[in-house]
């Protein structure tokens, strides 16, 4: 599911979790016993540093048996279908099976085939990054309190972002105000005129401003998105020193933002072209607490999906 499916009150499940697994992370010895004789298999079709390495600690640290597929040492490269891989991890004893795919709902076409195995879409296409909103939504938490009436800017390729759709749906949830910047070829027509058809749609408010300076005045947020090359046909953008010259995030744009304002980016990050390296590991730049909560969300939703239900009822 992407975050459109998770209630308020489940959403706010998640972050108290997470809050709790932050309060390991803090601890000197970080390890519990929380998933012990659980497996956690990561498979990941597309390439990834954050998602497969947090992942794979937080099952660690969780004190599960962790197996990291590699896709090209597997039988994928072979020929097997993505669905027999998964049947086979399940049948291999996976309690959980995080997955990334390049195409769109193909996590979710596994887990309805997957009996005793629970999936989490690490990732899937242009469509859903789950777990990359929820870290991004509770590092917001973490520094501004509630988020009613935040404005979050996110600049850049939102078409193609993954992380763009996710985040709209959680931001909407939460209350939070939107301002989509981008050239306009770069913009989720689709999903932003969806809202025509829907009186109530939460991405009704969503606002599209394709002039940088003009959509960072008031921001509470400024949200980069990377370039995503691999998901783009060609000639959307004249190139990337152009690209850059428009929407690169910059001192002078985060000044025009205020002295308030935080600079997040989901990684990887292509300093130079949606944001500078000055910014980037500036004073305002929550870029690397973000990893550091994603970890802590990544617990909180393994926990969540493969504890045993006596310990969920404990802490809950
Ligand atoms: N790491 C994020 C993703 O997998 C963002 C990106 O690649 O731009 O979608």
């Amino acid at each position: 599911m992407d975050l459109d499916a998770l209630s308020a009150d489940e959403l706010a499940l998640v972050m108290r979790t997470a809050e709790v697994m932050e309060g390991v992370l803090r601890r000197e010895v970080k390890k519990v016993p929380t998933l012990r004789g659980r497996t956690v298999m990561t498979l990941f079709y597309e390439p990834s540093t954050r998602t497969r390495v947090s992942f794979e600690t937080a099952g660690k640290l969780l004190s599960a048996a962790v197996v990291n597929v590699s896709v090209q040492q597997s039988s994928v490269a072979k020929g097997e279908s993505f669905l027999d891989t998964a049947l086979t991890l399940q049948a291999s004893a996976a309690d959980v099976l995080v997955v990334r795919h390049p195409h769109a709902g193909a996590p979710y076409l596994v887990a309805r085939h997957l009996q005793r195995t629970a999936v989490v879409n690490a990732g899937d296409g242009a469509h859903a990054h789950p777990t990359q909103a929820l870290l991004d939504l509770y590092t917001l938490q973490r520094r501004l309190g509630s988020l009613q009436g935040r404005k979050v800017v996110m600049v850049g390729d939102a078409a193609h972002s993954r992380v763009a759709r996710s985040n709209l749906w959680g931001l909407a949830k939460l209350g939070a105000r939107v301002t989509l910047c981008a050239p306009p070829t770069l913009v989720p027509w689709d999903l932003l005129n969806g809202r025509e058809q829907a009186p109530d749609h939460p991405f009704r408010n969503v606002e599209v401003e394709s002039d940088l300076r003009t959509a960072v005045r008031g921001a509470d947020v400024l949200m980069a998105l990377r370039i995503q090359k691999e998901r783009q046909r060609a000639g959307l953008i004249p190139s990337l020193r152009e690209y850059a010259e428009h929407w690169q995030v910059t001192d002078e744009v985060m000044a025009l933002a205020g002295p308030g304002a935080l600079l997040m980016h989901p990684g990887p990050m292509n300093e130079g072209v949606e944001v500078s390296s000055s910014v980037a590991h500036g004073a305002q730049s929550v870029i690397e607490e973000q990893v550091t909560n994603g970890l802590a969300v990544r617990m909180a939703v393994l926990f969540l999906v493969a504890a045993p239900q006596e310990s969920q009822r404990e802490s809950a």
